[in-house]
């Protein structure tokens, strides 16, 4: 299925100079980029695409806990004040300095861009993954540093959510339609 994503590369990725490394990644796959701009995002942008969301502030604080509980670590916040912390910290994170935010099309996109950003901790994100290759950040390194973990990219999760993130950050006129040149290749038909 050809579906959307949403990334962002945050301000480590454009404060390291890793846009390009980044970009070459994702263009290598045959996934096409039909929407790029560079964005120093304000407060109501980061608020609207960190949503004040129950579910997912939940989601988020768990995986917190679980990944403290698994170190022999127990934290004193609930999943849901873990959570709230770290949509407050990711809000300074993502406006602190520019960012690069594209749109990527293609059969199976989102799946694909998330295998490729590897886990959200770097430090135990796969090798071959950008954020296991380009980082080292962890969950406890910035807990302790009162900052979110440094990952370098968003990726959205799924269709659903991609295409909410999108409309935060480009207009329809900025998403293009035109054909890559390996596309008669990669949507190839038999010819039975
Ligand atoms: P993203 O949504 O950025 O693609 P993800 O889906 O892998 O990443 P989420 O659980 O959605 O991870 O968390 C969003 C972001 O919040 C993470 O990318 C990370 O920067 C930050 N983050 C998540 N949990 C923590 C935590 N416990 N401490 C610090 N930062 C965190
Ligand atoms: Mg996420």
């Amino acid at each position: 299925m050809i579906e959307q994503t949403l990334i962002i590369l945050k301000p480590d990725t454009v404060q390291r100079g890793l846009i390009g490394e980044v970009i070459q990644r994702i263009e290598k796959t045959t996934l096409k980029i039909v929407a790029m701009k560079m964005v120093y995002a304000n407060k109501a942008q980061a608020g609207e695409h960190y949503a004040d969301d129950q579910e997912w502030l939940m989601s988020v604080g768990e995986k917190t806990l679980k990944s403290a509980e698994k170190k022999g670590i127990k934290l004193s916040r609930t999943a849901l004040e873990q959570g709230q912390w770290v949509r407050q910290m990711l809000m300074d994170y993502i406006t602190m300095s520019p960012s690069v935010c594209l749109v990527i099309e293609g059969h199976g996109a989102v799946a694909k861009i998330r295998m490729l950003c590897g886990g959200t901790s770097p430090q135990e994100a796969t090798p071959g993954t950008i954020r296991g290759d380009f980082a080292i950040d962890s969950y406890m390194l910035a807990d302790s540093s009162d900052r979110p973990v440094q990952n370098l990219i968003h990726a959205s999760g799924t269709v659903e959510e991609a295409k909410r993130e999108i409309k935060i950050w480009f207009t329809d006129k900025e998403i293009h339609v035109f054909k890559r040149v390996d596309e008669d290749l990669v949507y190839r038909k038999g010819s039975s």
